[in-house]
């Protein structure tokens, strides 16, 4: 792809954006940024890319400089249904997002991880068990580095991304030689008019695929195994729920992984410190990506034992009197809340809430009604999540973070587990989930036993 000389606008300056902007510029493109946020709240940025030859609209788009462009690069957050790239798509104007770009400058066999939940967690372990096997891995995407800082880089055994359904939405050829479907449950409704638009997005990481290449899918996730026939590239399975014949299955107190020769390989789970049947599913479809890359056995159960976790997933705060708490503020959907409460035996005093997308919480009523014995409610979405789950649980509605918290642990005992999972994102209260999950963890360790049941200090 040539793009010396080539008019090119970069919609959106956060990380990403300034990945695109900064090799556009080395390619010696003619670079343009435009973002609806002002220069004032873009300041952070905007000194990144200082000293290059790059022009900036920002606080608004106009729709002429989307016009008088030759491409267009657009970051992870922007939808491609904003007015302006609409007008430019309509005149035929090339509208492409980063990874597309990036992956027009990278030779190396790129392994892509998509589905509702689960994509970090499962591409940072995959990075994890590649590099115990000795292999040179670029690991990136959504999380921590774009894959844009890779391309034309270097030289990589594999390329680990994090791909989301709105980076997908903007793919011409992207191919991965892996790619991962983890799971598809409802989400982003406030961004696809329906549940059927969501999945198609996401199954656009198979578009490209060829026969050589692999589709690693989970075995029991009903839309995927209903759209999986029109997948090209050889399907690799995982289950937690059955043995499989061929692909990586749970069993007890293991993880199998069976060959298309029936030669099998198990991975004990006794020293894995992840927690979580979810994070089981996970770790099923690394040991099938690892095994498809001819990772040695050792090493992925070395690997498996020595990651931890990923910080607001799931992750352990503390114990105070008998009762534990966890931070798992990145559960902004009802699919991952579903899977979190599933993980603990123990009674749960659920807090949820923050700003609604517009999906179906009803499917959280079963679980709720099993395991949750309180549940606290904050932030924008509360009425209409009490609406949908109140009644089958005692119910509390909180103003903030801070009180749910403390009525949390006013109203526990020993053995309790309380938990943050809210089920919705967090940008009603907070600039986002981690600050969210700062924010609790905060309050969780100031949590004094001596001011217990509202006996609290001013
Ligand atoms: P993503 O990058 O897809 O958002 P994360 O690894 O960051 O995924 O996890 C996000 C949330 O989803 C956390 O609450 C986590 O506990 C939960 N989660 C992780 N893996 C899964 C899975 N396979 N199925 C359902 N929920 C999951």
């Amino acid at each position: 792809m040539e793009l010396e000389g080539k008019r090119v606008l970069v919609v959106g300056l956060a990380r990403t954006g300034i990945g695109v902007v900064r090799f556009l510029a080395e390619h010696r493109a003619r670079v343009m940024v435009t973002d609806i946020q002002s220069a004032d709240e873009l300041r952070p940025y905007l000194s990144e890319i200082t000293g290059l030859n790059v022009g900036t609209e920002l606080g608004e788009h106009r729709i002429e400089t989307f016009l008088n462009s030759d491409l267009i690069v657009v970051s992870p957050g922007i939808p491609l249904s904003i007015e302006p790239i609409a007008a430019a798509r309509e005149k035929g104007i090339e509208v492409i997002s980063e990874i597309e770009l990036a992956c027009r400058f990278i030779r190396d066999p790129i392994i892509g991880v998509t589905g509702t939940n689960g994509k970090t967690t499962t591409t940072i372990l995959i990075g994890d068990v590649l590099k115990v096997s000795g292999k040179k891995v670029f690991v990136g995407g959504n999380v921590g580095n774009p894959l844009i800082d890779c391309a034309g880089r270097g030289k990589w055994d594999y390329v680990v991304a994090e791909i989301s359904s709105f980076q997908l939405e903007g793919i011409h050829e992207f191919r991965p030689h892996i790619a991962l479907m983890l799971n598809i449950t409802e989400d982003h409704l406030d961004r696809y008019p329906h549940y059927e638009e969501y999945a198609e997005a996401k199954f656009r990481i198979f578009l490209n695929q060829r026969s050589s290449d692999f589709a690693v899918l989970n075995a029991d996730d009903r839309t995927i195994n209903v759209m999986s026939s029109e997948i090209r590239a050889r399907r690799w399975f995982f289950s937690l729920t059955s043995p499989l014949k061929v692909g990586a299955f749970f069993n007890r107190d293991s993880l199998i992984y069976r060959d298309p020769k029936g030669k099998v390989e198990r991975f004990k789970l006794a020293k894995v410190p992840l927690r979580g049947i979810h994070n089981i599913e996970n770790m099923l479809s690394v040991v099938a990506t690892a095994k498809i890359c001819s990772c040695p056995q050792e090493a992925i159960q070395t690997a498996l034992e020595s990651f931890r976790g990923l910080p607001h997933r799931l992750e352990f705060v503390r114990e105070l009197d008998g009762v534990s708490f966890y931070n798992d503020s990145k559960g902004t959907n009802v699919g991952s809340v579903v899977k979190s409460l599933m993980s603990f035996q123990e009674p749960i005093i659920l807090i949820a809430g923050g700003k609604d997308k517009g999906g179906d919480y009803g499917p959280l009523k079963g679980i709720v009604k099993e395991r949750v014995k309180r549940l606290i409610l904050i932030g924008e979405a509360r009425r209409r999540l009490a609406k949908a789950l109140g009644g089958s649980v005692p119910t509390t509605e909180t103003d903030t973070l801070e009180e749910a918290v403390h009525r949390a642990f006013d109203q526990s005992k020993h053995g309790d587990v309380v938990l943050l999972s809210p089920a919705c994102s967090s940008f009603d209260m907070f600039q986002d989930y981690e600050e969210r999950g700062n924010f609790f963890k905060e309050i969780v360790n100031q949590l004094d036993r001596e001011n217990r049941n509202g006996d609290r200090k001013p």
